[in-house]
Parts: C-alpha cells; structure tokens; sequence
C-alpha cells in the first residue's frame, strides 16, 4: 500500500454519551487538510470563540452542551498541534484547536457556518508564522533588541516561564532546562530601552533589570526564539525619552464574532434501540459513512462529453450527508473534497469511527461504444442488514426518478468485504450512457439522487431499529 499523507489527515471522533438533559457534543472531525472542523450536538447550541495568544489557539465553547467523557487531546501535526476538547465547567464544552509553536492565525479570517443550530463547521485561515524578530533596533548575536521588546534566538522549540521578584525590580525568564547560546551566556548587555537597565544572561536563565514601578512583561514564544514584551501598550519612559506605546506581538484574546445558524435542525428521530450484532451501543444515534468514491489523482470513470465519474458522485456525497444530518443522524465523509483516498483507509475510517452503516457512492460505465447502458444498481456483499440496506437504497431511487434499474447484487467489492457494518454500493448511472449521462451532469438531477438515497437509508435506519 502505497503512504500517502492526506489518508491520515482526516481525524475524527465519535463520542458516545448517556443520554443527559443537556445537548451533548455528538460527533466531530478536523479535516487537517482544509484546517476545517465539523461537529454536532443534539441539542441546540451557539457556540462562542476566541483566538488566545500564548501558545496561538482557538478556543470554541459550546454553552449548554456536555461531554460525558474525560478531555480528548487529539494530535494534528505540520502547522496545528492538536485538538482538545474538555467540559471547561458543568455546562460548557470547550474544543480548542492549538497551532503548533511560532506560529498564529488571523481571527478576522477565521470562518464560522451553523448550517443548522445542531450542525457547525469551522475553517482557519492558513497558519502564519509569528515573526518576533522583525524590524530590530539593535542587534547582538541570538539578541535583538526589537520594536516589542527584546528576542533570544533558542535551538529546537522554545518553551520559557517568566516571574517578577517580589521587589518587583528583576524579572526572571526561565527557559525550562534550555540552555542560552554560548555567546550569550554570563554575559550582562547594558540595555536602558523600555525601562530595562540591563539583561543579565545565565545558563538556563534570563534576568531584566527594571524599576519597580515598570509595568510587568510576558514572554511570546516564537518559532525559533523568545520575545520578552511589556505586558500592556502603556507608555514607558526610559530616562529622559519617552517612547510610543509599545505593541504587543500577539494581542493576549480577541473574541470572534459566531454568526447565528442558519436555521433550527428539525427535532431527530426517536434514538433507536439496539439490534444484536448491529449496533452495538444501546441507545446511541446513528453514526452514517458515506463513501463518495475516487477522489484527487484517481477521477474514476470518464464518459460521454467528458463527464468524470468523481464530478459526479462527490456533489451526491455531499447532499446525501447534508440530508442525513438534518435528519438528525450523525455523518462521517471518507472525504468531502477531491482527494485520493486508498479503498483500505476508506473502511479503516469506518471502522474505527464504529459508524453503523456504510455507502459508498459511485457512478457506472462501460465502453463508450455502449450507450444504450443505462440505469441505476446497488451492491452489497453478504449478510441480511447489508441486503436490506441495499434494498432499501434500490427501491428509494427507483420510487423517486423514473430510471432503468439494474437491481440489487451481491459483489466483493473491497470496501464491502472489509467495512465492519452493514455496506453497500450505490452506482447512481452510467457516464456512458446516452440517457444517463446528461441527467448525472444536471445539478438538479443530482440533488434528486441524493435525496432518494438519503430517503432510503432512513428508511432502513426505521426499519431496522
Ligand atoms: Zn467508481
């Protein structure tokens, strides 16, 4: 199997909860690709958000909802470091998204959508490097002393603590067991900018003098290095100038406006009871995969006019999972963009999300010489739940679009061989037919498929609870 980076990048998590009074975060996903974060709840909910400096996060709160279940660190990689989501208190579950050190997002860009009050999507702007060097006005080797401040270049990732001694004349930067670079160290710079006198340099430590009545500093680590700034933009005098106020590098919080949803969720389905050997968390709701197939370098079939079977199926995907969720079940995508994704990482996804159905959504062909083949099929490979899923699929299109229908099969496919629950495979048409071809190019047309399929997966989910 050949690696690629992008099957990893799609993290996420279901959450199973007892059923409490308050709405409980039921499902969510970071997509690392796109910086984006989808989740849902089962209750209404309008989250509030702020970008923290310190290290850069976003901090998302969710009032009114629960997690009944200890904090989730969830580890990302390249710019954003991880995922946290914790109860912040009784009534509040706060997701924060960490960027990794030395770097920051812009919060006038950060983008918030409630397609519903229950269903929320999240997308960062691309990370920007925190540059804590610019524009210096004085420099030393590994020191400057910049517009903010002052800035230590440190190897490796700069971690650093700061405190003022109780005579409030020496501020204290400890660099946690990192070690000062050797030109540096035991040597004291005479400074007078900022109220600072002097900056004494130690081993593992950093010492500013400053008068007692100075306002206090903090420490902004940086990609590569350490800014010691004053803490407020209050003028400082030093000697007989007087300086502008100072900017900070990082402002400490700015809160993000949240729009409101664009509409309410429609109440959910009554939660349904276990099957033996179906569903195997009593009382928990519905968790979807929907499959759509192909993606980025692999464009699958390829028909009439050109029309590309992935073109096709991604938007279907799309407004399938849309549908479900207004429905009230929660949805995981194998992708909801076009990216190559291996069949193995496609069921692997299912799997350890325990999703309790899985259709994968494709589009036919055959040769192109053969444009009287038309219609529409659905596959599954073996056990009575896949069957009657399959079934319920067929029948739903069928009921909805008049089109040929190739009917229910059984076929070992991979992605139906190897998913953990019941699975089947949607073929919504020919590329190559001559009938169906122009109705999978008609957005219209396809929003009719996906509704019929979403109809059919419910009606399934009814069924069989
Ligand atoms: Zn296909």
């Amino acid at each position: 199997m050949k690696f690629s980076w992008f099957t990893l990048s799609l993290l996420s998590l279901i959450l199973w909860a007892n059923p409490a009074l308050a709405g409980r975060l039921t499902h969510w996903q970071f997509d690392q690709r796109n910086h984006q974060l989808t989740f849902s709840t089962d209750g209404s909910v309008q989250p509030q958000a702020k970008l923290l400096a310190n290290p850069s996060r976003l901090v998302i709160d969710l009032p009114g909802t629960t997690l009944s279940r200890p904090t989730v660190n969830q580890r990302v990689g390249g710019t954003i470091r991880e995922v946290r989501i914790g109860q912040f208190d009784a009534r509040t579950t706060r997701i924060v998204i960490e960027l990794a050190p030395g770097y920051t997002i812009n919060p006038a860009q950060v983008g918030f959508r409630g397609f519903t009050d229950q269903q929320w999507q999240v997308t960062l702007p691309e990370p920007e490097r925190i540059d804590l060097s610019r524009e210096p006005v004085m420099t030393l080797q590994n020191f400057q002393v910049t517009q903010n401040g002052f800035f230590v270049r440190l190897p490796g990732q700069p971690r650093a603590t700061i405190q003022r001694s109780r005579d409030r004349q020496t501020i204290a930067v400890d660099l946690s067991g990192q070690t000062i670079p050797s030109n540096l160290q035991n040597q004291t710079v005479l400074i007078n900018r900022y109220g600072v006198s002097t900056i004494q340099f130690q081993t593992h430590r950093i010492l500013l003098a400053v008068p007692a009545n100075s306002p206090d500093w903090r420490v902004a680590v940086g990609i590569n290095g350490i800014a010691i700034v004053p803490t407020t933009g209050q003028p400082v005098l030093e000697g007989d100038r007087t300086t502008v106020p100072l900017p900070s590098s990082e402002p400490d919080v700015v809160v993000i406006p949240v729009p409101a949803p664009e509409r309410t969720a429609p109440n959910p389905p009554p939660t349904p009871t276990a099957q033996p050997g179906d569903f195997r968390v009593p009382n928990a709701r519905i968790l979807a995969a929907i499959d759509p197939g192909h993606g980025g370098r692999d464009p699958g079939a390829i028909g009439i006019g050109g029309l590309r079977e992935v073109d096709v199926v991604l938007p279907v995907s799309l407004s399938v999972a849309r549908r479900l969720s207004a429905a009230g079940v929660s949805v995981m995508m194998t992708r909801s963009d076009d990216r190559f994704i291996s069949l193995q990482e496609r069921t692997a996804m299912a799997n350890r999300s325990r999703a309790n159905l899985f259709v994968s959504i494709h589009a036919n062909a055959i040769s192109m010489s053969r444009p009287d083949v038309n219609g529409v099929e659905t596959f599954y490979f073996q056990g009575a739940n896949s069957r009657q899923l399959a079934t319920s699929i067929q029948q739903s299109i069928l009921n909805q679009i008049p089109m040929n229908s190739r009917g229910v099969k059984q076929a070992r496919f991979y992605v139906l061989r190897t998913a953990s629950m019941p699975a089947v495979l949607v073929e919504v048409g020919f590329v190559t037919g001559a009938q169906d071809a122009p109705r999978l190019a008609n957005p219209a047309f396809r929003e009719e498929m996906a509704e019929a399929i979403a109809n059919g997966i419910l009606q399934y989910i009814s069924q069989t609870r």
